[in-house]
């Protein structure tokens, strides 16, 4: 017989606690004779889920794909959209004061004569026309200058042309993971858990359903969002705040309809303003958009009057349109101490948040399923796995907390929020000590090679457009030789050609795609 876990729990039907129960019920039933694991899922019928997570990052095709998805029933079921790209507006001033754009982009340049192709941009500057690091290195930008979609129409299941992820509505993606999870075998009881028991050891070993008396536990998934009902409440692991390293502890979230809904921007915008930052993600369906801010520096009727100007400016809300309704969402910025403990792991809001500037929050969610699955719990409750398991972890929350708060500290924007940002805000000291060896040497992939979701590249992306590089230049510029740089720009603006001519829009291969072409 196995000593492994045989029943898991998992308490919450948000994203998270169904992405978990695909991750966990897939990756470990699929190809046994019956069921190792049974996973049975408790959600409220009462307690809303948050609403909000409709942007996701390049892994999510892969995930999707491993789950068995179908990408056309994704793009049906969940009215979902490509990403190629996010563009920062707004999130720096050039030397005459005036704000600008730019891209970071989910695809990455191979070498160039052996050589790292930034130090190429450094030494030589733009090979041609574009002056930005990333239209002098991958197609995306192109392409969401001409709304084009990142593969062909007709095309065969999860088949690309550039890398992509997608924009999910968020309500609908939890419903599309829970109708396919039931109807592989998941339990589901739609119930209130309103008492945690212990036992002698303080683990978990029931939890009391308002209707349907007691659940008895063996493995339990805390997946209850922001209130972290058995991590936090019960369990009362520490909670790190990341507060000292990142301002921003609010969000309005608002969905609008589209303006144009034939001009779907393959693309998330994240749109500086005075006291943060507003996400525009363009679904199929609308346009889910919100303000991230701090509350330290706007009220929430402030930050609500400041929002909608924006939106109006942009034209997203018509001019003489009444404002929105809206609910302003408490951000609980930092991570649990511990993500397991004893027979518990919490996954999503329950266990932190990192604001959601790169939307790393469902990455983080997949990590933490797949991780459980690599470590998955034995009877005796082996430490060795929770170790790792918590290791792994804290390092991704690190990593994503570093990301970000390169992103503000870089930013040389005026206003107090944002000098509060770049100046009084805590680095880690490896990031500190990575910004520094960049003042000598580019970004290079041994610096992040311990990374799971940002490497040099995203860091040159973020860098260079604010001129982090500026007036600098490197040994290693010594060796590289301007006939490669143009080779590889030639070959960059013909790549750049033939996807402009052979990619459809992007609105018409979203309709082809969900089949509603007449
Ligand atoms: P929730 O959605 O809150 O679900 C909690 C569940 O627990 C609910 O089903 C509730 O009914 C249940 N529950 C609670 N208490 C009980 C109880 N006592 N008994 C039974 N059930 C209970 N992520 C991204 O990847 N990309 C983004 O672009 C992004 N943007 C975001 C923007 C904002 C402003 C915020 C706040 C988050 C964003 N996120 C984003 C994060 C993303 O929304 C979450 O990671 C994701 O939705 C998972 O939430 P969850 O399932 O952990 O919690």
């Amino acid at each position: 017989m196995s000593d492994r876990v045989e029943n898991v729990t998992i308490v919450g039907g948000g994203t998270a606690g169904w992405l978990t129960a695909m991750i966990i019920n897939t990756f470990i039933n699929t190809f046994r004779e019956g069921p190792a694991v049974k996973v049975t899922l408790i959600e409220s019928p009462k307690i809303p889920t948050v609403g909000v997570g409709e942007a996701t990052v390049a892994g999510m095709p892969s995930l999707m794909q491993q789950l068995g998805i179908d990408e056309a029933e994704l793009f049906r079921r969940c009215n979902a959209s490509f990403k190629v790209s996010v563009r920062f507006g707004d999130w720096a001033v050039d030397g005459r004061g005036k704000p600008f754009a730019f891209y970071h982009p989910f695809n990455f340049p191979g070498t160039v004569g052996g050589y790292n192709p930034a130090y190429h941009f450094n030494r030589f500057g733009p090979y041609g026309g574009d002056p930005s690091i990333t239209d002098n290195m991958t197609a995306n930008s192109a392409l969401i200058h001409a709304r084009k979609g990142p593969r062909a129409l007709n095309g065969e299941n999860y088949e690309k042309s550039i890398g992509y992820a997608y924009h999910l509505d968020a309500g609908l993606f939890g419903e599309f993971m829970r109708d396919v999870a039931l109807s592989r075998g998941v339990q589901h009881i739609r119930d209130d858990v309103v008492e945690v028991f212990q036992d002698e050891t303080g683990a978990v070993s029931g939890l009391q359903l308002e209707k349907g008396g007691r659940h008895p536990v063996e493995f339990v998934v805390d997946c209850t969002g922001f209130k972290s009902l058995i991590m936090k409440e019960v369990l009362k692991e520490p909670f790190i705040s990341y507060g000292d390293y990142l301002l921003n502890d609010r969000a309005i979230p608002v969905q609008l309809p589209h303006r144009d809904p034939t001009k779907i921007e393959p693309c998330t915008r994240s749109t500086a303003l005075g006291a943060g930052w507003v996400w525009r993600v363009p679904l199929y369906s609308r346009v889910g958009t919100g303000y991230v801010f701090s509350s330290a520096f706007r009220s929430d009727d402030e930050a609500r009057d400041e929002f909608f100007r924006h939106l109006r400016a942009v034209g997203d809300l018509p001019t003489g349109a009444p404002d929105p309704d809206v609910k302003v969402i408490k951000m609980r910025i930092g991570r649990s101490q511990r993500f397991w403990v004893k027979n518990c792991v919490a996954i999503g809001l329950s266990n932190g948040f990192i604001e959601p500037l790169e939307a790393t929050a469902i990455y983080s969610v997949e990590m933490a399923a797949r991780w459980l699955v690599g470590h998955f719990p034995d009877k005796k409750g082996s430490p060795a796995l929770a170790n790792r398991y918590n290791g792994l972890m804290t390092s991704l929350y690190e990593e994503i907390r570093d990301f970000i708060s390169t992103h503000y500290h870089t930013s040389n924007r005026p206003d107090p929020f944002w000098k509060a940002a770049r100046y009084d805000c805590r680095l880690s000291e490896s990031l500190q000590e990575r910004l520094e060896l960049w003042k000598a040497r580019l970004p290079e992939i041994t610096d992040t090679q311990d990374q799971k979701l940002f490497n040099f590249w995203n860091y040159l992306y973020v860098l260079h457009p604010k001129g982090f590089f500026k007036d600098r230049h490197f040994p290693l510029e010594g060796s590289i030789r301007h006939e490669h740089w143009q080779a590889f720009g030639r070959r960059l603006e013909e790549r750049k050609a033939e996807l402009l001519r052979t990619m459809p829009d992007h609105y018409q291969l979203l309709a082809n795609i969900r089949g509603d072409e007449p």
